[in-house]
C-alpha cells in the first residue's frame, strides 16, 4: 500500500471515528432515507435548502466505516454549495466509483472525496460509499423519499 492510499485510509478512519455534521437537523426542510441492504447501512440525511443553496446539512444512521465516513465527508463537501453544484458532485462521485480510476478532473471537482477512489476495486463496497450520495440526491429532488441502493 503506497503513502497516498495510506493517507486516504487514515482520513476514512478519522471520519468514521468522529463523523462531522452528525445528528438531527432541527430546521431541516428536506430529508430522505437511504438503505443499503447488501451491507445493512441505514442513513437519514437532513437538509436546509434556501435560495437554492444547501445552507445546512446533517445525517444520522448506522452503518459500516465506509458508509459513515462517506456521509461525513459528503456533508462537509455539500454544505454551502448550490443545489446544482451538489448534484454535479453526486454525478462526479458516482462516476469515479463506477469507472476504473480517478481522473484529473475528478480530483479538482471532488477534492477530499477522491479518498474513496480506491473503493471501486471492491464492488461490494461501492454501494456503501455511494449510499449517502444517493440519499442526498433523493432529498434534493423531493421532500421525503426512501432510496435503496438496490
Ligand atoms: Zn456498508
Amino acid at each position: 500500500m503506497d503513502d497516498l492510499q495510506d493517507l486516504y485510509q487514515q482520513l476514512i478512519l478519522d471520519h468514521n471515528k468522529s463523523p462531522r455534521n452528525q445528528g438531527k437537523l432541527v430546521d431541516s426542510n428536506r430529508q430522505a432515507q437511504g438503505y443499503n441492504p447488501l451491507c445493512g447501512d441505514k442513513l437519514q440525511v437532513y437538509l436546509h435548502v434556501e435560495d437554492d443553496i444547501v445552507k445546512d446539512i446533517s445525517f444520522e444512521g448506522s452503518g459500516c466505516a465506509i458508509s459513515t465516513a462517506s456521509a461525513s465527508l459528503m456533508t462537509q463537501s455539500v454544505k454551502g454549495k448550490t443545489v446544482a453544484q451538489a448534484r454535479a458532485m453526486f454525478d462526479s462521485f458516482h462516476q469515479m466509483l463506477t469507472e476504473d480510476s480517478a481522473s484529473e478532473s475528478d480530483e479538482s471537482a471532488l477534492g477530499k472525496l477522491v479518498v474513496f477512489s480506491g473503493v471501486c476495486k471492491y464492488p461490494a463496497r461501492v454501494k456503501c460509499a455511494t449510499l449517502a450520495w444517493h440519499t442526498i440526491n433523493a432529498a434534493l429532488g423531493d421532500a421525503s423519499e426512501q432510496v435503496t441502493t438496490e
